[in-house]
């Protein structure tokens, strides 16, 4: 006999995880979640503090197993999905089982790149998005001298600090010619690039990996500017693949991830998707998008689940990202393109730290911060409430005047 649930739920990371919890609170509905996981939910948040001995392994985990049995929540581990039917309202999981719904929540997440020219056998290339893949990195920081690091985003600039913190001579390997580009500007990123050289980082601006040299451990990474590095263990920040061959047979519109409406509905009625996989359309942006972001993925599944019960709610968010790279503090808020109309407003100096204001229609749509995180808070306020604003106002760009005001 197939199984036969209400909702069911593909992915057990922090969307799936809350929709589920969300969905047992407003009914007793039987709900079932399936993933490839052989792990109660963690926090992907804590992996780089796990990897600098700062926490624990077993303080990494938000949930235990027990958890999901007292919620009467079906947690069906190490599996993965083969096929959705959408007309039969069934699911086909790779070990040939199948289930039935009532309502489908796709929240699958993303899986880390792995960049074409990298050999897939030698030993000492890390990816960076599962605790086992921390369980590695930990292990291969222990044997390392020499580290390259490819990519310049989050995950990319995670991996430099850990491996600098546990003394690691370290390169990192940029394609792009300075940090965030088309966000930042120069001076903006050339803060974050002194504060990386002063704590020993050679940077590489502008270049890829051409060839990865070695026996059975990575000895030597050759870059597309003709430069050598010789090193013993390769990061990899190339971003995730949230695509995956299940959609493909699916019908399930898919752009760069599951195309949903404001209400994190597919175009089927009874399937929805949350979470990294997502390209939603973003109400205050007016377009499709989709976020790597841990709240957002969590706010998705609390909607994604109001939704499935019946209680129609539209996604809201203004997507906000900080990260700290040492001494330095970048933030981004809300929408930040130099789209046509946009006007770029500079507060403060490298020195006390610089926030640019990307206006719009007379009102702030986003930001980003560079050493000033007290900003945040003012900013995410003027965005939520759409304050009025002229881009000419002398305020906007006295960086003693209290953003607070303007809320
Ligand atoms: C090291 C690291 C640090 C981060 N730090 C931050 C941070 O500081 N702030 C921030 O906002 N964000 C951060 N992020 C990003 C954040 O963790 C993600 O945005 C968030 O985890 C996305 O949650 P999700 O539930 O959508 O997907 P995921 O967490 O990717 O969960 C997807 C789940 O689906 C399962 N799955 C995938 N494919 C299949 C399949 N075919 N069959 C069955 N199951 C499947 C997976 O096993 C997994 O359980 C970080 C990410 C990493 C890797």
């Amino acid at each position: 006999m197939e199984k036969r649930i209400d909702h069911l739920i593909l992915g057990g990371g922090i969307a799936g995880v809350t929709a589920a919890e969300t969905l047992r609170e407003l009914s007793g509905a039987t709900i079932a979640i399936v993933t490839e996981d052989p792990n109660p939910l963690y926090s992907r948040v804590r992996l780089p503090d796990y990897l600098l001995d700062k926490i624990p392994r077993e303080k990494v985990f938000i949930k235990d197993f027990k958890w999901y049995q007292e919620k009467e929540i079906d947690y069906i581990t190490e599996t993965s999905i083969k096929e959705i039917s959408v007309s039969e309202k069934r699911v086909l999981l790779e070990n040939g089982k199948a289930i039935h719904f009532k309502k489908l929540l796709i929240s699958t997440g993303g899986i880390a790149r792995f960049p074409e020219p990298l050999p897939k056998r030698l030993e000492g290339i890390h990816l960076f998005r599962t605790i086992e893949d921390a369980d590695r990195i930990r292990e291969g920081f222990k044997k390392s001298k020499r580290a390259v690091v490819l990519g310049g985003g989050y995950i990319g600039l995670e991996l430099v600090r850990c491996a600098i913190q546990k003394g690691i001579d370290c390169s990192l390997v940029l394609m792009d010619r300075q940090f965030w580009p088309g966000i930042l500007d120069e001076p903006s990123s050339k803060l974050i690039e002194k504060e990386l050289i002063e704590k020993g980082l050679r940077i590489v601006f502008g270049a890829q990996i051409k060839e990865v040299k070695g026996k059975t451990r990575i000895e030597e990474v050759l870059l597309t500017s003709g430069k050598k590095c010789e090193a013993d263990f390769l990061g990899v920040g190339a971003g995730i693949q949230t695509l995956q061959p299940f959609l493909e047979s699916s019908g399930i519109k898919t752009g760069k991830g599951i195309v949903t409406d404001e209400f994190l509905n597919t175009g089927h009625p009874d399937i929805f998707a949350a979470g990294d996989v997502a390209e939603f359309f973003d109400l205050r942006q007016k377009r499709h998008q989709q976020l790597g972001n841990w709240v957002n993925a969590q706010e998705q599944g609390k909607t994604a689940a109001l939704n499935m019960s019946g209680e129609p709610k539209v996604f809201d968010f203004i997507s906000n990202y900080a990260i700290r790279v040492f001494g330095v503090s970048v933030g981004f808020i809300g929408d930040i393109r130099r789209i046509e109309g946009t006007q770029v407003i500079q507060r403060g100096s490298p020195r006390e730290g610089v926030s640019q204001l990307f206006i719009r229609e007379g009102e702030v749509k986003g930001a980003a911060l560079v050493n000033r995180p007290h900003e945040m808070r003012p900013l995410l306020g003027m965005i939520k409430n759409r304050a009025k604003v002229h881009a000419d106002d002398p305020n906007l760009s006295d960086s003693a005047f209290d953003l607070e005001t303007l809320i």
